[in-house]
């Protein structure tokens, strides 16, 4: 976002509950675990689904796929 080149990968995993409505909060259901990277002079922060990069184990599957 900052136009900076310099980003590192987060040492874990966010895992994003899809929700099917508004009016409550499911969790533990349909998820899409992803990795993030951070740009080291803003700390913004982008997501991307493992899924979508082959990064899932056998047996592990993105839910939302
Ligand atoms: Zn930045």
């Amino acid at each position: 976002m900052c136009g900076n080149n310099n980003f590192v990968m987060l040492d874990g995993y966010f895992v994003h509950d899809i929700q099917p409505n508004l009016k409550g909060r499911i969790i533990g259901g349909t998820n899409v675990p992803s990795i993030g990277v951070a740009c080291k002079r803003c700390g913004f922060i982008s997501q991307h689904a493992l899924g979508a990069l082959g990064l899932l184990k056998k047996g592990e599957k993105d839910d939302n796929e």
